[in-house]
């Protein structure tokens, strides 16, 4: 059964080993069909046999171990996942979680390999039996903070700090950027339940950006004294697969100088902190990449340091749809836009759709395309507004706490964003509480 809509699917099979293979290692292949998140391996065989005695005072059965028949994995790229030897008779492998012994790993397509180790083998043989639960991956919301320091630049957390900090606060991703420094994939925190990326921000007199997803995205010193060698990192940063973040394009201490035609990125953090005017300026240079028809997402980030007063982990939070919750599938996920900004991780959660198009995607624009928005946590006085490329309109006003429906006519391709406007309880001026990623409309 490998019916995808359901969330899993189960195999069984055998395996029979001959009592002339004892002692050899034997693999066993293992399909993993495509959009697998984790695997459940179990594996059982007779151990002993029984065989009775009839004595004169009655009968006596004996416990003979006839065989010991090991355990391992192999990735389709020949790397050892994991051994147990003959201990566990069950091990479970995901992107971020592994039995003890095994290593978290992507679930990618293509011909595993089940190590069989036939240290003892009766003389008629054996016959194993593997059980294999494939769980799909589903898409969901996931919710991060993507721009972090420790105490490896400036900030005043331990890494397992800070993860623990993240965790408390609800979020179930987080990349940690220091300063120029570097954080080594073994020295990323393991917490149940988050997944922690490693990241960088590469810090220059012109400017600052993230580069995520690499424990070593680039080989030389970070800096550069020329444009040109500026623009070779960035390339060759982008070519290793990092995720490149332009970081505060109008920061009051580090705005980003360069010119952003001449660089590769990806995203453009638009939400660095506290919403102030260096944001709402960075949310226009945005608007106008979107309006000129760049595809470029936005992503935000707390920047945070330490607690601070308008300064928190996940203040802003990002909340991304992924389809697991693996490195690999949240920055995915994030460099398609299918994510919004929120300013803290227990504020407004949103909706938006265009027939199945979700948050990032493009769809086809014809005259009855519309824009299906859902939104829970409203707060009195907030401001739904909906953002193309024709302006900004407001859409709603919310007379109390509560959610909001609604469904809107796009009037001309392009794309459509929205933002949550909020007062924060009275005391500030209309603000972005939530920005939205684009729906593009071709
Ligand atoms: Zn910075
Ligand atoms: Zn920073």
């Amino acid at each position: 059964m490998t019916d995808q809509h359901t969330r899993f699917s189960d195999i069984a099979f055998e395996f029979f080993i001959r009592p002339e293979r004892m002692g050899e290692y034997l693999l066993v292949p293992l399909e993993v069909p495509e959009n697998v998140e984790s695997l459940a391996l179990a594996y059982d065989y007779p151990t002993h046999s029984h065989p009775t005695q009839s004595l004169a005072e009655g009968t006596f059965t004996a416990r003979v171990r006839e065989n010991t028949i090991d355990l391992g994995l192999v990735a389709p790229d020949g790397r050892q996942v994991g051994a147990s030897g003959a201990d566990k008779r069950e091990i479970f492998i995901s992107a971020t979680q592994a039995t003890p012994g095994y290593g978290a790993t992507d679930l990618v397509p293509g011909t595993w390999h089940i190590l069989a180790g036939a240290y003892r083998v009766a003389p008629e043989g054996v016959l194993v039996r593997y059980q294999a639960r494939f769980t799909y991956k589903q898409p969901r919301w996931l919710l991060g903070d993507a721009h972090t320091h420790t105490i490896g630049s400036d900030g005043k957390l331990t890494a397992q700090e800070l993860a623990e900090h993240a965790r408390a606060n609800g979020l179930d991703w987080l990349v940690i950027t220091d300063h120029n420094q570097f954080i080594r994939e073994g020295a990323l925190p393991r917490l149940p339940g988050l997944t922690v990326i490693p990241g960088v921000e590469w810090t220059h007199y012109q400017g600052h950006a993230n580069f995520l997803g690499l424990e070593k995205p680039y080989d030389a010193p970070f800096f550069t004294n020329s444009f040109e060698e500026t623009r070779a990192r960035f390339q060759s940063t982008w070519e290793r697969g990092a995720t490149i973040v332009i970081n505060h394009p109008y920061d009051e201490g580090c705005p980003f100088l360069y010119d952003l035609d001449a660089l590769p990125f990806h995203l453009l953090e638009v939400w660095n902190g506290p919403m102030r005017p260096s944001n709402l300026r960075a949310i226009g240079l945005w608007n106008e990449l979107l309006k000129a028809g760049r595809h470029v997402p936005a992503i935000g980030g707390s920047d945070y340091h330490n607690d601070r007063l308008a300064q928190i982990l996940a203040g802003p939070c990002v909340n991304v749809l992924a389809d697991s919750d693996s490195q690999a599938d949240i920055l995915a996920a994030l460099r398609r836009g299918r994510s919004y900004m929120v300013f803290q991780p227990e504020s407004a959660r949103l909706e938006m759709r265009s027939g199945t198009a979700q948050l990032g995607d493009s769809t086809p624009w014809s005259p009855d395309s519309r824009l299906d928005i859902k939104l829970e946590g409203l707060l009195p006085g907030d401001v739904l507004k909906l953002i193309t490329a024709e302006g900004t309109r407001e859409l709603f006003t919310s007379p109390a706490t509560g959610a909001f429906e609604g469904s809107f006519k796009v009037e001309k391709p392009g794309f459509a964003r929205v933002e949550l406007w909020q007062s924060f309880g009275g005391m500030l001026p209309l603000l972005p509480a939530l920005v939205s990623n684009p729906i593009w409309f071709e």
